[in-house]
């Protein structure tokens, strides 16, 4: 740091201005730091961290795609909050769907077979199917409820048992803990989505999972202002994971980072109230004529009620409930012009959602049988607002009929 810019105005000084200062203040949150290059101060300096940074090892970074300490801080968060009690590290992704795809790219090859729940998220199931099948891997999909009964579906060649429990749009509770017995007896890599629970309500490690999944853009940041994933993983898995994320250039900014370590601060609290008001939603549609049955895995007549009661410890705002009857025409009348129920896709925000589920062509081995299904998220408002919402909608879909 030797001699200052000649010109009092200059364009050395547009690159310049501002960046000498060293002087430390503390604050309760970090700064954020939006970066591309990293800066060292000798060669030896730049080679020694870039040595480290290949080998994954901890807050190493020789450019921002191997992070910055903003995304360490949350990566850390992860491996501290998810992998609680174990020994994990964890990795951010653009989204949560790319939390899905990556880690698969990572850890398969070609002529793998992969065992997939049939109630995966829509687009993890349309990834494996595609362009994971292009790469050459296999997707056999298989009923989520199979339990230890997984063991007669592995192949000499099956690398990953991926599961997603509740199930997307259908809530099937899986006997994780069963399934992660067989895998790790025939050394299979086991694979969860904990996106409904989040790890306010679950602990996948506990259960035996080598890599828990989360989207962050749903309940960890929060407030649907950002789109983010990630994938943490026991560290024995670590090295194939990071070679991966390296290699295909798969990295968060600084901004989102910082959202996302907001949204942790007060998870908690969220969650326990998505938790009360849905559960108070879904035991007042319960009672309504026009209802089915309510997908709901804490309401006792969930056919997995037992098994969610063994090993989750809540439950969050996002559940279904299948109409008797409805048209078309009638699921619009339902779903549109409600104040605090927007139709929107996503969820984990604070903001109510409902949205019919187009299950189609989502599920092969046991394709939906039931009456029209619709999907809500419970946000933070008040439950008697929504459900005097809901209330109105049920009856605008009655005026339709
Ligand atoms: C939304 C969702 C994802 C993907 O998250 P994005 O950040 O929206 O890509 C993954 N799994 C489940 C179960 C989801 O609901």
């Amino acid at each position: 740091m030797s001699t200052p810019p000649a010109a009092p105005y200059s364009p050395t000084r547009l690159v310049d201005a501002g960046r000498h200062f060293d002087r430390k203040v503390a604050t309760v949150n970090l700064p954020v730091v939006r970066a591309s290059s990293v800066l060292f101060e000798t060669l030896a300096d730049a080679d020694a961290e870039g040595a480290a940074a290949m080998a994954g090892e901890r807050h190493r970074t020789t450019y921002a795609t191997s992070g910055t300490p903003t995304t360490m801080a949350l990566t850390d968060a992860l491996a501290e909050i998810e992998g609680a009690g174990h020994d994990c590290r964890a990795a951010v992704m653009p989204s949560g769907l790319a939390a899905i795809s990556v880690p698969l790219l990572a850890y398969c090859s070609p002529g793998d077979h992969v065992l997939m729940s049939d109630s995966v998220y829509g687009p993890a199931r349309v990834f494996a199917s595609t362009l994971f099948a292009r790469f050459g891997v296999t997707t056999e999909f298989f009923e989520p409820t199979i339990g230890a009964g997984i063991e007669a579906l592995v192949k000499p060649n099956t690398k990953v048992i991926y599961l997603e429990s509740p199930g997307s749009y259908t809530f099937e509770i899986q006997d994780v803990p069963a399934i992660c017995r067989v895998a790790r007896a025939r050394g299979v890599l086991t694979m969860i989505d904990n996106a409904w629970a989040s790890p306010a309500f679950a602990r996948p490690f506990d259960w035996g999972i080598d890599v828990s999944l989360l989207p962050l853009t749903k309940y960890w940041g929060g407030h649907a202002d950002f789109l983010m994933g990630a994938a943490v993983v026991r560290t024995e898995h670590w090295p194939k994971l990071w070679q991966a994320i390296r290699q295909l250039g798969v990295c968060v900014g600084g901004d989102d980072a910082f959202l996302a370590l907001r949204g942790l601060r007060t998870a908690e609290v969220r969650m326990r109230r998505h938790e009360a008001t849905a559960l108070e939603v879904a035991r007042w549609l319960d009672g309504r004529p026009e209802v089915a049955r309510v997908l709901h895995p804490a309401l006792p007549s969930h056919p997995q009620h037992a098994l969610w009661k063994r090993d989750f410890t809540g439950s969050s705002g996002l559940f279904s409930f299948e109409l008797k009857a409805a048209t078309q025409a009638q699921l619009a009348a339902l779903c549109e012009r409600r104040r605090f129920f927007r139709i929107g896709y996503s969820w984990g925000g604070f903001e109510s959602l409902i949205m019919p589920a187009k299950i189609g062509t989502l599920r092969t081995v046991k394709p939906w049988a039931g009456g029209p299904l619709v999907r809500l998220h419970c946000g933070l408002e008040d439950a008697a607002d929504l459900i005097a919402d809901l209330g109105e909608g049920l009856a605008a879909m009655a005026r339709a009929g």
